[in-house]
């Protein structure tokens, strides 16, 4: 599993994230919710250490995270952006197995073959030789998700993977991860879908001012909120 404990990330000097402690089990899905603001996505750049926190602990099956060789992290601890950082001028097929031959030290062939068998998996069979330009946003997203997976990751985080799609390009990737949940991968899922947390998450996380203010199942969270931001969130958003 991976664990949180007592973390705290500033910018400069202005705290940002306070004392987050937090557990996601192995095979789970977290989902975290909240305003904007309230350090969702500062929470993630700690756990790969694209910012590094200020105090606190975090550890995957037993290992420091916040001590490991980032090669090492980055292939353990994957990451879906809301904008899918895909190189431009390289192929879907490319995009995949660039990673696969960098970070895992494939050969050419080796890395091309399994990017072609990951982006079967996420429904891109017949696109792996477009260009992102050629590719909708949903195909897109689903291309950075395969370029994940081919790491084989044992956690991926995604940090608002749907907010920047049109909203009938949404529901593929969603369904996507839905399946990813099911056959036991563990995730962190940053989120505005609401229906999403609800139906797929086990654990619901609400942010608030850089704070975890109440976590629990998601019928706990949306159907029997106890803190009032919270109640006063779902308002808003539901
Ligand atoms: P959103 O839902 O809008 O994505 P969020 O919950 O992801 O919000 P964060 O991006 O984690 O929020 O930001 C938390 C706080 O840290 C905010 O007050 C934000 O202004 C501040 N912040 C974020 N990135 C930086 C940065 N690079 N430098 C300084 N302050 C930052
Ligand atoms: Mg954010």
């Amino acid at each position: 599993s991976l664990k949180i404990d007592h973390l705290t990330m500033a910018y400069g000097e202005v705290e940002v994230l306070k004392d987050v402690t937090l557990e996601v089990p192995a095979g789970s899905v977290t989902c975290v919710i909240g305003p904007s603001g309230s350090g969702k996505s500062t929470l993630l750049r700690g756990l790969n250490r694209l910012v590094e926190p200020k105090a606190g602990a975090v550890t995957l099956d037993g290992s420091d995270v916040l001590t490991m060789q980032p090669e090492t992290l980055r292939r353990r601890i994957g990451m879906v952006f809301q904008q899918f950082n895909l190189f431009p001028d390289h192929t879907a097929l490319q995009n995949v197995s660039l990673a696969l031959n960098k970070v895992k030290k494939m050969s050419t062939a080796e890395a091309r073959k399994l990017a072609e068998e990951r982006l079967t998996d996420v429904g891109l069979a017949s696109r792996m030789n477009h260009r992102p330009a050629n590719l909708s946003g949903g195909q897109q997203q689903r291309v950075a998700i395969a370029r994940t997976l081919a790491m084989e990751p044992e956690v991926i985080l995604f940090d608002e993977v749907t907010s920047a799609l049109d909203p009938e390009l949404v529901k593929g990737v969603l369904e996507l991860m839905t399946d990813l949940g099911k056959r036991g991968m563990t995730m962190v899922v940053v989120t505005h879908e609401m229906g999403f947390a609800r139906k797929v998450a086990d654990q619901v996380v609400f942010m608030d001012e850089g704070r975890i203010i109440e976590a629990g199942a998601p019928q706990q969270i949306f159907d029997n909120p106890k803190n009032e931001r919270l109640k006063h969130f779902l308002q808003e958003v539901l």
